[in-house]
């Protein structure tokens, strides 16, 4: 029923390759969102089904709110556990890196898995994928999500019918975190055939986005009281904003991993808004982070490649600078003069003018 989008020679190749496979290890991006976590754990669930000795490493920690998925205790953080982690990479004879392009994005783990011999298959939705780095490459950046992708394949493998609870939860939330709960690269009629199937195994979807959604402290809403009272500049013509958060704001209202999640996207919500730019200073490295926002066309992955030393998405994208707060502020500005035509163009009133 779904238009196919893999080859029947890829899933033939996937195939084999799951097939000759005994030990896999499952990897996903650092600082891993819902839909990193949420295919890591679906694709576990499917390869342990099939008899496989499966684990899953995550470069670090993951936020609260998605700890309630199947076996999300098992998932080794490397930064917690690297002998351990070392000792599964090198007895792999299969790594699967979801929801990445580039072994960078692993942090210091990347070191490790691109000095290991065994092959590595990425599966993923993201633009550019370094084809240097991997024997097999599934790349989808049209799919809304890792996810959606991870279960197009298992119905590509034939194996939808003996998709587990566990698996449909695990994906569903990818999809629904990826989309910000189908608010945004959402359109694809497909991929609410996908949920429909999830929803006939029997899951809650309801009850996820609850659990993914109304998961945080009295705390963190008073932080996004203080960002968006406080903290948020808006360049009006430009229809962008910035807040930057330095860590004694963070400790100020005990932030948590997780705690930053979705206010970069608040700025979205004025009318004519088109990029929300976010900036916060990590909690354990000498450096801030960068998160992006936008819609329609404005670029957010090509203004992280230009200036945050980052990328992603068209309207998701982040990086990270090695500077200070001030000095990153002064680089947000040269970014939004550089983009300021792009910016100062109101396509929601030249669409009105060109109807008319
Ligand atoms: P977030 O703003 O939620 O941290 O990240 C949004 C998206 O931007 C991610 O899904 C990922 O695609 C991309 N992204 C975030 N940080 C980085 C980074 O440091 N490097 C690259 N290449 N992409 C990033
Ligand atoms: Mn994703």
């Amino acid at each position: 029923m779904l238009k196919p989008i893999v080859s029947p020679q890829e899933a033939a190749k996937l195939k084999k390759i799951f097939d000759e496979s005994k030990n896999v290890v499952i990897l996903c991006h650092t600082s891993p969102d819902g839909d990193a976590i949420g295919s890591s754990l679906g694709l576990y669930e499917y390869l342990k089904r099939k008899g496989k000795n499966v684990n899953v490493i995550a470069p670090n920690y993951f936020p609260d709110f998605l700890h309630w998925m199947k076996d999300a205790d098992k998932v080794i953080l490397f930064d917690r556990h690297k002998a351990q982690s070392y000792t599964l990479l090198k007895t792999a004879d299969l790594i699967c890196c979801l929801d990445f392009n580039d072994l960078s994005r692993l942090d210091e783990m990347g070191t490790a898995v691109s000095r290991m011999h065994c092959r590595r298959v990425l599966i993923d939705h993201h633009l550019n994928p370094d084809k240097s780095k991997f024997t097999f490459i599934i790349s989808r950046p049209e799919l809304s999500s890792t996810c959606e992708l991870v279960f197009r394949l298992i119905d590509a493998l034939g194996d939808v019918k003996s998709l587990s609870f566990a698996a449909a939860e695990d994906l569903y939330a990818g999809m629904a975190t990826d989309t910000g709960f189908f608010t945004f690269n959402s359109n694809n009629p497909d991929l609410f055939v996908i949920i429909s199937e999830l929803l006939r195994k029997g899951i809650d979807k309801d009850a996820i986005n609850r659990k993914i959604q109304n998961n945080y402290s009295a705390d963190r809403l008073k932080f996004i009281g203080y960002v968006l009272y406080e903290k948020l500049e808006i360049f009006p013509d430009l229809h962008a904003s910035l807040f930057a958060i330095r860590k004694e704001e963070l400790a100020q209202f005990h932030y948590v991993k997780g705690d930053m999640e979705g206010i970069v996207n608040m700025p979205l919500q004025i009318k004519g808004h088109k990029l929300s730019i976010a900036l916060r200073e990590d909690t354990e490295k000498p450096l801030i982070r960068v998160s992006t926002r936008s819609v329609d066309d404005f670029p957010c992955n090509l203004l992280c490649e230009q200036f945050f030393n980052g990328g992603g998405h068209k309207n998701a994208a982040g990086g990270t600078l090695e500077c200070s707060m001030d000095e990153a502020i002064a680089i947000v500005h040269k970014a939004l003069e550089t983009w300021k035509d792009t910016l100062m163009s109101a396509d929601g009133e030249k669409s009105k003018e060109e109807a008319s």
